[in-house]
């Protein structure tokens, strides 16, 4: 029921910069922001092309390029050169699938929350005063009630303001535009 709402938003989604800023750096790194950018509004841009004018060496700007199509946020073209006899790739940026892989990194990110959320919920904790360490009931009885790292007492930990800040954090996920 909740996919089926927050696909719906997909659709509302615009792709902007923060939004590709957001899931290119989530799933390949920062560090391939400058090409996306580069290829945004172009055809067909050869590798060699986009090396020399970001000033990449040849190899990273491949590596980069192959890692962004792992995730479908570039396709390429496969082309023979006439004149030195080998092949070409020619890049193309995926801008229209970028909603889409959003709205995955988003629906991930609520069920960890969901995960965490129902740990705390239906678990006690144990924690030591000096907070080195925090683990459910089952674990604690295991060490005796001591903290492993500095062997005080640990004692049981109040996580109404966890439980509390994860239902928030939730809420905030699930009525959010993108
Ligand atoms: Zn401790």
């Amino acid at each position: 029921m909740e996919q089926l709402c927050l696909l719906k938003k997909t659709n509302k989604m615009t792709i902007n910069k923060k939004l590709i800023e957001e899931v290119v750096t989530e799933l390949v790194g920062e560090e391939a922001l400058e090409i996306v950018f580069y290829l945004r509004g172009k055809n067909k841009i050869s590798e060699f092309i986009v090396a020399e004018e970001l000033d990449l060496e040849i190899h990273r700007t491949r590596n980069l390029l192959y890692r962004l199509y792992e995730h479908n946020i570039v396709h390429f073209l496969r082309k023979k050169d006439k004149i030195k006899g080998w092949y070409i790739c020619y890049w193309d940026f995926n801008e229209k699938i970028i909603p889409e892989i959003a709205l995955k990194i988003k629906l991930k990110q609520i069920e960890k929350l969901n995960e965490r959320l129902e740990k705390e919920q239906t678990n006690t904790f144990y924690m030591c005063k000096n907070a080195c360490a925090r683990m459910i009931f089952d674990q604690a009885i295991e060490h005796n009630f001591k903290c492993l790292e500095c062997g005080e007492i640990m004692h049981e930990q109040d996580n109404k303001r966890t439980i509390e800040f994860l239902t928030e954090r939730l809420k905030e996920l699930s009525n959010s535009k993108k």
